[in-house]
């Protein structure tokens, strides 16, 4: 058997050439389009406690800016790497693109270990990373949120450190603030709830009384635990399983969600929560229930294990989580599967309202935050269930979500005067 191609750029290259493929896209278009518009290393110096100064390295990829200054995020992470960062910018030009907000796709990263480092670091690794990429970003240019290891308080170092290099308050140029400096209510639990109206429309398309409906929960983070109270809360669905990187718990009868956040909050992880028996990440992923939400990490659903899938709807909060080759498999199985890209682009909505708040100055109530959310997002899935339908069963829902977002993309290009 030949080894599955895991590395994210490769794979996010791949979808793409599937779908430029699949609306026969200009060649030009399709070069601009397999790349990235600009890519940026740097060198961090950051003095430790110790004395010493030690050199991260950092990395801001611009991918695309035809639609609107790009957005993406900063991660801190130990094992981050160019390539992984290269796709991650990919996949938020389609994610901007597909919700339709104006804004193009970035994505940063430092390789660092962030949980072992004291909190004075932190905030110099923060600030002196900002100083080397300060030239490259801006409101009006390439704008960073809050990614894997970063955090509201780190948001707010590097907006205050961008604002002394430009001389002015600039809090538009970041997203994920404190509210006290910036931030928008409703941000929280943004990503869930948006991924929440994305499966409340696709369950109308599908029939799908989500009042019965069960429910699995991989990963019981930021997106895991809001997404698995949000389906009690907003559609009384039935949560059956849920896990976090060391365990699960499953109970065909339900769980008690409420219970399970206290539980984790109390003791760091779900392993021993007495709701249940215990399933393992593999298990739960097969378990048989109406929605599977992987929430946790990427490539969990790949060839091997993709055809035990016993879901009817997976809706991917998590980035990257299904393989091309699992994706394959799932659609001959007929799994209606919502993409990461559209399914969790409550996050950047959210982020965008953010900014238009910080742009003009005054700010909205969380209800506003809601209905601006709800409508976007339901506008999103409908224009991608609209190419899924008008294709008549020859793509998935990823596949025409791709081709919904690179078309809008080509098209800013075209008329921009790109190719
Ligand atoms: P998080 O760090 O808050 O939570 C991650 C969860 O996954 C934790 O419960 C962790 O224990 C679990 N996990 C880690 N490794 C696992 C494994 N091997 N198997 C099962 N569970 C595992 O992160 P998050 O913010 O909730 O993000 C989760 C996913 O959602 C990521 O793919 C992220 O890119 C995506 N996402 C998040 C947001 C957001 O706003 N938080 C927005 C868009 C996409």
């Amino acid at each position: 058997m030949s080894k599955e191609e895991l590395n994210p750029f490769k794979i996010a290259q791949s979808q793409f050439d599937t779908a430029a493929e699949l609306v026969n896209m200009d060649k030009a278009a399709r070069a601009i389009m397999r790349e990235p518009l600009r890519v940026l290393e740097v060198q961090v110096p950051v003095r430790m406690d110790s004395g010493e100064v030690r050199v991260f390295k950092g990395f801001r990829v611009q991918h695309n800016d035809a639609r609107g200054p790009t957005k993406g995020g900063i991660r801190f992470h130990p094992e981050e790497t160019l390539d992984t960062v290269k796709a991650l910018s990919m996949w938020m030009t389609w994610k901007t693109s597909v919700a339709d907000i104006p804004y193009g796709g970035a994505k940063g990263g430092v390789i660092c270990n962030p949980k072992e480092m004291s909190k004075r670091e932190l905030e110099q690794l923060s600030r002196n990373y900002i100083r080397a990429i300060g030239r490259f970003i801006g409101p009006e240019k390439d704008i960073p949120a809050p990614d894997v290891y970063t955090d509201p308080q780190i948001m707010a170092w590097m907006m205050d450190e961008y604002s002394h290099l430009v001389g002015y308050n600039a809090p538009g140029v970041i997203t994920g603030k404190p509210i006290e400096v910036g931030g928008s209510l409703g941000r929280g639990d943004a990503t869930a709830l948006g991924g929440m109206y994305n499966i409340r429309e696709a369950a109308k398309f599908l029939k799908m009384d989500l009042k019965k409906a069960s429910v699995a929960v991989q990963g019981f983070g930021n997106a895991g635990h809001f997404a698995a109270t949000l389906m009690k809360k907003m559609f009384g669905s039935k949560i059956v399983a849920i896990s976090d990187s060391k365990s699960g718990v499953y109970n065909p009868d339900g769980l008690d969600v409420d219970e399970a956040v206290k539980y984790k909050e109390k003791n760091g992880q779900l392993a021993g929560f007495p709701g249940g028996q215990k399933v393992s990440n593999e298990e739960l992923l097969e378990l048989k229930v109406d929605i599977l939400i992987p929430a946790a990490i990427e490539n969990q659903l790949r060839k091997d294990n993709a055809s035990k899938v016993n879901a009817k709807m997976i809706a991917e909060l998590a980035n990257g989580p299904t393989t091309p080759e699992a994706d394959k498999i799932l659609k001959e199985k007929g799994v209606f599967l919502i993409p990461d890209f559209l399914c969790n682009s409550g996050g950047v909505t959210v982020s965008y309202f953010e900014w238009v708040q910080n742009l003009y100055s005054y700010y909205w109530s969380e209800e506003e935050v809601h209905e601006k959310l709800d409508a976007k997002m339901t506008k999103a899935f409908h224009d991608v269930l609209d190419t899924y339908q008008k294709f008549g069963g020859k793509v998935n829902m990823r596949e025409a979500a791709n081709i919904v977002s690179i078309q809008r993309v080509e098209t800013a290009m075209r008329i921009r005067g790109w190719f």
